[in-house]
């Protein structure tokens, strides 16, 4: 067995044990317990990627990929909470000083601290080029002002990849990514919370009043394209979490309905229960398909625009046509938090935001093909 089979294989017992146990009360509303975040740790869940020299598991993005589908099956925000955190270890790794990196690289991979990276503000969501967090360099460093709202981990994490404007606001080429300690005082934190809870994804935000950044990691000029380049796999990998999302939602309508009896037999044995599972399972396969690919262009280092952006309008569009439609065929019991029916439902209008909203990849993909870029991939 592989390295990489063995730590999934972990994940997947992790995922289907003690996260299965808590998500119930997550999805009530409750925090999740700081020590199962020490524990994904330890599996190597805030590491995947993260090069093994620096203490990661040193695994490709495809593992990644399969590892956040498995936690996703059961809980897509805690699957995102340390998704998150794992990206800003990486990051620390490609951009930070070495002293820097070695300062908070081991906490994270501990679980110890948790980490968000954090574009979106009230004022700026999909026109991300419009941000007015401000950063200005003076003799103690970069100082940073402004507010960021709708972060993953924004209510807990103590470190934060935050992107300001060092120009113009507007200017793309003006901004920049600094390295943020949230543990500082002039940092005032809040949690978001909303009819779909948001506890296990950590959602918050927090406004940075004169507060001095550990350091820039990305540069005016640069840290926009690295964005734009970047997104591409979280894309991919949120459209993979939808398709384990509603992965579940067919195998728990399925079961039930083997066992469910109306009108003298099981729920499964009529025709028009049937229905909307066959239609469901078409759906998941054409996006699992379109999923398939644009991991493999990112593992390959191709450019993925296109198919990550087709990957993910399909996947969530699946979801979120289809999860409620399992739920039905559920009945009540459908609503019960012991099933996943209203956790991934909530999950999959999240998922139609994050990391790009559905409107805008559509654009893209517009844009894309009108344009004839990509078109060897097509
Ligand atoms: C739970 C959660 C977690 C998140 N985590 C993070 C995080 O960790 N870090 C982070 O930086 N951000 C995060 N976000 C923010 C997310 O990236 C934004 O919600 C997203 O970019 C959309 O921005 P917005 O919500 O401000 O909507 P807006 O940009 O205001 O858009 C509103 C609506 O209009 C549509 N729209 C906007 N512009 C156009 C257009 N030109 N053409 C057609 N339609 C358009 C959008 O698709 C959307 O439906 C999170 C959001 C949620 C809900």
């Amino acid at each position: 067995m592989s390295g990489a089979e063995t730590f999934l294989g972990r994940v997947t017992a992790f995922a289907e044990g003690p996260v299965a146990q808590a998500a119930q009360s997550w999805a009530l509303g409750e925090d999740p317990d700081p020590q199962l975040t020490r524990d994904a740790a330890a599996i190597g869940l805030t590491g995947i990627t993260t090069p093994a020299e620096h203490g990661g598991l040193g695994c490709g993005f495809t593992t990644l990929v399969e590892a956040c589908a498995a936690l996703a099956a059961v809980d897509f925000g805690f699957a995102m909470s340390l998704v998150n955190t794992q990206n800003v270890g990486l990051r620390l790794c490609l951009s930070a000083p070495d002293a820097l990196r070695d300062a908070w690289l081991p906490r994270l991979l501990s679980g110890e601290v948790s980490a968000c990276t954090a574009l979106t503000e009230p004022g700026a969501g999909s026109d991300f080029a419009a941000i007015t967090t401000r950063a200005t360099e003076t003799n103690e460093g970069w100082r940073i002002n402004g507010e960021k709202k709708w972060i993953v981990n924004g209510r807990q994490a103590g470190l934060a990849v935050v992107f300001a404007q060092c120009g113009q606001i507007g200017d793309a080429g003006g901004i920049g990514g600094f390295l943020v300690d949230l543990g500082q005082p002039a940092v005032r934190r809040f949690p978001i919370s909303s009819g779909f809870p948001q506890a296990s994804m950590g959602t918050g935000g927090f406004v940075l009043d004169n507060v001095v950044a550990e350091g820039l990691l990305l540069p005016p000029g640069g840290a926009f394209k690295s964005i734009l380049h970047e997104i591409n796999a979280a894309r991919s990998y949120v459209a993979a979490m939808c398709n384990a999302m509603l992965g579940t939602a067919i195998r728990e309508a399925a079961e039930y309905g083997a066992h469910r009896t109306s009108f003298g037999k099981p729920l499964d044995q009529h025709a028009a229960w049937r229905q909307p599972l066959g239609a469901a399972e078409t759906d998941l396969a054409a996006a699992h398909a379109l999923t398939a690919r644009a991991v493999a262009q990112i593992e390959a280092g191709q450019d993925a625009q296109l198919a990550a952006a087709q990957a993910k309008i399909a996947a969530v569009e699946a979801a979120q046509r289809h999860i409620p439609q399992m739920l039905h065929a559920m009945g009540a019991a459908g609503l019960l938090p012991e099933y996943c029916f209203t956790r991934h439902l909530a999950a999959a209008q999240v998922a139609g935001f994050t990391d790009g909203a559905t409107h805008i990849l559509r654009d893209r993909v517009a844009r894309l093909t009108r344009s004839g870029t990509d078109i060897s991939k097509r």
